[in-house]
């Protein structure tokens, strides 16, 4: 049987009411939200009935208990998730700008979270797992990429699958051996997310057709990039289809990318074809906008559906 397994940071996110630059002023703030990338991620794929597991770490505190509680009433298996009673669950405050960009301060790296590594219990969780989602943002700390590796060789060894979603933040890029991790997951990855920017992270070529053929060349299977309000597009050997933005009201992008990745996945791994997975996570991620905090908009597969019969018929481009 599928089971999906990620791994990485489980934070609480508090989020600034009022938009503007960053938090050198005291702001209206509303949280705390569950969040993390892996762990909205892999919300989304529990909503959808498919089995998931996380592997992480969080403080025996209330925003650690935010999470856990969360997760568990969604459907993740959270035996990985291990409690820390002496640590602190990692937070991320996001701020609006005017533009529409974000501001964070995170604690990532000195939080519960910080300290993920491969435990016994961490062994057993990953050996019951047929298919790792990556998140480039989980790639923050060693020890974290080190069993981030254990998973590959273990799921890749028992002919299981890869997903990559590079994720990347600016304020993250700089954590020691980032680049190089990002590279090796790069060279295991079946199915890649990327976004924006993240297609030529390891490319030659600066031009999206020319870099589709590159990294597909290099082994990866399917390739879908994710374009925001324009929808998205999925790349393999023999075919290309542009799915077009689901016409939503926009009230907090953060989550978009991971509830989009997890419908993905869930459809794809279930044999769907192409077209219907790329539908369904352009339905996941429009839904993830509609709501404020990140993990507040992921979907079960009635809201998926309700969303997309609503729409009416969409126009799929085939290449
Ligand atoms: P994240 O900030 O979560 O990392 P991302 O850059 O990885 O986001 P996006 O492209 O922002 O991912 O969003 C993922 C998908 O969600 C898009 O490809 C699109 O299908 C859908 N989506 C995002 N924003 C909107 C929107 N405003 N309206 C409709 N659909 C959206
Ligand atoms: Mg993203």
């Amino acid at each position: 049987m599928t089971k999906v397994l990620t791994i990485g940071e489980v934070l609480v996110e508090i989020v600034a009411t009022k938009k503007g630059n960053g938090f050198r002023e005291a702001v209206p703030l509303i949280g705390p939200f569950p969040s993390g990338a892996p762990a909205i991620f892999i919300d989304q794929v529990g909503k959808l009935g498919v089995s998931s597991a996380i592997i992480s770490r969080v403080g025996d505190d209330d925003f650690g208990h935010v999470n856990l509680d969360r997760l568990r009433a969604d459907g993740v298996d959270i035996s990985g998730i291990e409690v820390d009673p002496q640590g602190t669950t990692g937070s991320a405050f996001v701020r609006y700008r005017e533009d529409g960009s974000r501001a964070f301060v995170f604690n990532i790296r000195h939080s519960a979270c910080g300290t993920i590594s491969l435990t016994f219990e961490n062994r057993k969780t990953i050996e019951t797992c047929t298919h790792l989602h990556v998140m480039g943002t989980a790639l923050y700390a060693p020890s974290v990429v080190e069993t981030v590796m254990v998973a590959l060789d273990s799921v890749k060894a028992r002919g299981g699958t890869v997903s990559f979603d590079p994720n990347l933040r600016p304020e993250i890029m700089n954590s020691p051996g980032m680049r190089e991790a990002l590279s090796t997951v790069l060279t295991r990855t079946d199915l890649f997310l990327p976004s924006g920017e993240e297609l030529f992270l390891f490319t030659t070529a600066k031009e999206e057709r020319a870099a589709i053929d590159e990294l597909l060349e290099t082994g990866i299977e399917a390739i879908v990039v994710k374009r925001g309000a324009a929808g998205a597009r999925y790349y393999d050997a023999d075919q290309s289809l542009t799915h077009p933005g689901f016409a939503v009201e926009e009230l907090d992008p953060t989550g978009a990318g991971d509830s989009f990745g997890a419908a993905f996945v869930s459809f794809w791994l279930n044999g769907s074809p192409p077209a219907e997975a790329l539908t369904y996570a352009a339905a996941a991620g429009a839904r993830a906008v509609t709501k404020i905090g990140p993990m507040e908009g992921t979907s079960n597969r009635a809201e998926l559906d309700a969303l997309i019969e609503g729409a009416g018929p969409i126009a799929i481009t085939r290449q």
